[in-house]
């Protein structure tokens, strides 16, 4: 008999998180991957756990992984914990469920904390429909890129990011989806839990150096919003109609519609790129 793979969620900041059910997954397992040992045994003293940690991260995946997956065909029982929240949310744990379900080990989730779901439900923003993004790529053209497709998304948009790195990331933001509504959730289930909410512009001109974990919650597109950088924003969404099978009038008719402009200035726009 296989084991199973158990993806268990670890608080966020506040203790108190823990499930129960996650105190005894990792009590009874054989042993934990963790991403961050020495955090993770922390927690597990906390909690009075004494099961076995080896260690998951990015850098010893390949080869951790494999021993893993060799231990679970073996028919050992493991969990997987990330720094914290849910594993395989932006970190090394998603690489491990992909290899164990080619395996066709069994994985079974023990939920809880996870900050983009906790930053979006106290943001205000619509939480009917929501995409996640997690950390934006690290090449300013792929950046770019992913920030053009999102333009276009009506949903809330969620990004994770570092404090170090949250003033530019604003700014990119702002560039290419417009100065539109958004609130940072910081240090979530912390002692300084705050949610700080305005149009990008605003939040920037009061935020100093920002310290702690932030959550970046802004709202999708509304019908009519008019998009500031509009020609860089026509041209990717005229492209990805194309690319999803529209004709090039349908495709300028959508994109108008979208942008609330006219279809001679989305011409004009494709027509000085040449892309028409
Ligand atoms: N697996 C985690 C989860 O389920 O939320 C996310 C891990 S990801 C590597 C770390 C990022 O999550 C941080 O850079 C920050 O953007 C966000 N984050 C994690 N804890 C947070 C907290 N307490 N408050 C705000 N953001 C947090």
């Amino acid at each position: 008999m296989t084991g199973i793979l158990y993806l268990c969620a670890t608080p966020i900041g506040n203790l108190d998180d823990m499930t129960f059910r996650a105190v005894k997954v990792l009590r009874e397992v054989d042993f934990i991957a963790a991403e961050d040992t020495r955090r993770t045994r922390k927690l597990l003293t906390h909690f009075e756990i004494h099961t076995p940690l080896v260690r998951y991260d990015e850098f010893s995946k390949n080869q951790s992984g494999e021993k893993i997956i060799s231990s679970l065909l073996a028919g050992k029982n493991i969990a997987c914990v990330s720094d914290a929240g849910l594993p395989a949310i932006s970190d090394p744990g998603a690489d491990l469920v992909r290899l164990a379900v080619d395996a066709g080990i069994k994985v079974c989730p023990i939920p809880g904390a996870n900050a983009a779901l906790s930053a979006l439900i106290c943001s205000g923003l619509d939480t009917a429909r929501f995409a996640f993004a997690g950390f934006l790529p690290k090449t300013a053209k792929n950046r770019r890129e992913l920030l053009k497709n999102l333009s276009m998304r009506e949903e809330t948009l969620i990004f994770y990011e570092a404090p170090h790195r949250l003033k530019k990331t604003l700014q990119e933001l702002a560039e290419n989806l417009g100065n539109r509504k958004i609130t940072l959730a910081r240090e979530l289930t912390k002692v300084h839990e705050e949610f700080l909410r305005g149009e990008i512009f605003t939040l920037l001109e009061n935020l100093e150096e920002p310290q702690g974990e932030f959550v970046i919650v802004v709202e999708g597109l509304k019908g009519g919003e008019k998009i500031e950088t509009p020609a860089e924003n026509f041209i990717g969404a005229y492209k990805n109609l194309i690319a999803d099978g529209f004709d090039k009038k349908s495709a300028m008719r959508e994109v108008a519609k979208k942008f609330n402009v006219s279809r001679r200035e989305i011409y004009n726009a494709l027509l000085k790129e040449e892309i028409i």
